[in-house]
């Protein structure tokens, strides 16, 4: 009765009833799997899906392997304190709980005959490991800092000081020292997707997952596949079109028109929500949206960072010259034909192996590394990663992998990157993820809403933030219209 009386005073408030209004959907990540399925929970089936791409899951995409999937993109699960969680608790895919941090210190260090002192090695563990936690101190305890400093601002400054410590200001240990420190840099830039200059310590300030810090979940070798199966069951073929990119959304006249990139034009929707990633929409939100959105939304959209983190498969003929165990090469200028460190070369800082997967080594690629390992032909990347592999593990007979599977999220303007963070411009311009999720606005009313992980406000760049923020915008059109 409130809402009814509002309605017939104030022109701003959505009036429609949930049986009247029509919802468009762009994009089937998890995002927009989550909101329909939240839509479905509520029996609510007005809505309509459009993806792009030929499949769901988006950022979630698993690649068949023997009896289990490669995830090309999401594997963790962010604290256990959310529904996504629980799901997978569910479907059982869940297997352990894992440190952020335990590809680095579960490694063993490779420098094959190079002349590296494993006590200098020591002595960078020691400086480095508290890192994590002493940027984690600043970002929560100093807001003056939390907004004038990055990650590698901070460890410039604590690495100038180590290297006075252990007076290794140049020379071969200092070499050493400088291809240790791209091992912290990885974690960082893996951890956060981000270039880690271009990192703002806000970025830790801001993320929670509500769970114990510097700990995640990880899932079996069917992960998150079962999760975009289920989630992906529930939604009647009908209602997804598949190999529908929308061009434009059109929301200047009483309904909104969406425009797909061969022209055909789909109308008549009172709400449509946009999951898609930053990435695109800092391609494309220029001229996606008639009229053009607010400021402050193409602010952000531009502020907000786009990182890139991949993950690569080498499947090789034979791995009897490997032990089964995490590897951190160690490739280090001034040795074994080295003036300087190959600018691909350096972007290796992890070999793992995969347990039901037995010839096949995963590396992890971050920060500048996936935009230029993507230029690559197989046949580069290969001769560089066999190179690295028979250096540091003095083995010539090291063979050249016979597959190399990789997702180019770099080349994908879909995507153009892997996943949000809080850039050090973003915060000198006070803009928050959350201001992505402020819906826009046509005349008062509700028109245009933003769902996907670099939506949320707490828990960007993960699939836990985009499946809660396809729940909270599939709730504001339920709220607004029960
Ligand atoms: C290498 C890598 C590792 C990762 N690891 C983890 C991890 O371990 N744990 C974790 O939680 N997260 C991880 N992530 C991040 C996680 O995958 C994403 O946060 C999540 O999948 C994002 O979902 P989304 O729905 O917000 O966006 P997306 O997955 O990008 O979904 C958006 C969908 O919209 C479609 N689309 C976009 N624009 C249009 C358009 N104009 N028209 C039609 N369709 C469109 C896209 O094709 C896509 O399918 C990782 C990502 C990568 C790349």
């Amino acid at each position: 009765m409130k809402k009814l009386i509002l309605c017939l005073l104030l022109t701003f408030v959505d009036c429609a009833s949930e049986h009247d209004v029509k919802v468009a959907i762009i994009g089937s990540g998890m995002a927009g799997l989550s909101t329909a399925n939240r839509f479905l929970e509520q029996n609510f089936e007005n809505f309509e899906v459009f993806e792009a791409l030929d499949r769901y899951g988006g950022r979630v995409y698993p690649v068949a392997y023997g009896d289990g999937y490669f995830q090309h993109g999401a594997q963790f699960i962010n604290g256990d304190k959310n529904p996504l969680f629980e799901l997978a608790s569910e479907l059982g895919v869940v297997s352990d709980v894992y440190p952020d941090y335990g590809h680095l210190s579960d490694a063993i260090v490779k420098y094959g005959n190079c002349p590296v002192d494993e006590a200098d090695i020591d002595a960078f563990r020691k400086f480095a490991d508290p890192l994590d936690g002493k940027y984690h101190d600043v970002a929560y305890n100093d807001e003056k800092r939390s907004y004038s400093e990055t990650v590698k601002s901070m460890f410039d400054k604590d690495y100038a000081e180590f290297l006075k410590e252990q007076d290794a200001e140049s020379g071969f240990r200092r070499s050493v020292f400088d291809s240790l420190s791209l091992t912290l840099r990885s974690y960082f830039e893996f951890e956060y997707a981000a270039r880690w200059e271009e990192l703002s310590l806000r970025a830790i300030e801001e993320w929670d997952d509500l769970g114990e810090v510097g700990v995640s979940y990880t899932t079996d070798k069917i992960g998150y596949t079962a999760i975009i199966d289920h989630l992906r069951s529930k939604i009647p073929d009908s209602k997804i079109h598949f190999n529908h990119r929308i061009a434009n959304i059109d929301y200047s006249g009483p309904k909104t028109v969406l425009t797909l990139t061969n022209g055909t034009k789909i109308g008549g929707f009172d709400y449509v929500i946009v999951t898609s990633s930053i990435g695109h929409l800092k391609k494309f939100a220029r001229k996606m949206f008639t009229p053009q959105l607010p400021q402050r939304k193409l602010k952000a959209i531009d502020k907000i960072g786009m990182g890139t983190s991949a993950k690569i498969f080498l499947e090789f003929p034979d791995m009897s010259w490997r032990k089964d165990e995490i590897v951190t090469p160690l490739p280090v200028a001034g040795c074994l034909g080295r003036k300087v460190l190959d600018p691909i070369e350096e972007e290796f800082n992890t070999f793992q192996p995969i347990s039901w997967a037995p010839n096949v080594l995963m590396t992890w690629i971050a920060g500048h590394g996936p935009r230029k390992v993507d230029n690559l032909s197989d046949e580069e990347l290969s001769n560089v990663i066999v190179k690295l592999l028979r250096d540091i593990h003095a083995n010539d007979s090291i063979p050249a992998p016979t597959k190399i599977i990789r997702m180019k999220w770099t080349h994908n303007d879909l995507f153009g990157g892997s996943y949000s963070f809080v850039t050090y411009e973003q915060a000198q311009a006070g803009i928050k993820h959350a201001d992505m999720s402020i819906p826009v606005r046509k005349d008062g009313k509700i028109r245009v809403q933003f769902a996907g992980e670099g939506t949320h406000h707490r828990i960007f760049q993960t699939c836990v933030g985009a499946f809660l923020s396809g729940r909270r915008e599939a709730d504001r059109i339920l709220d607004m219209t029960h």
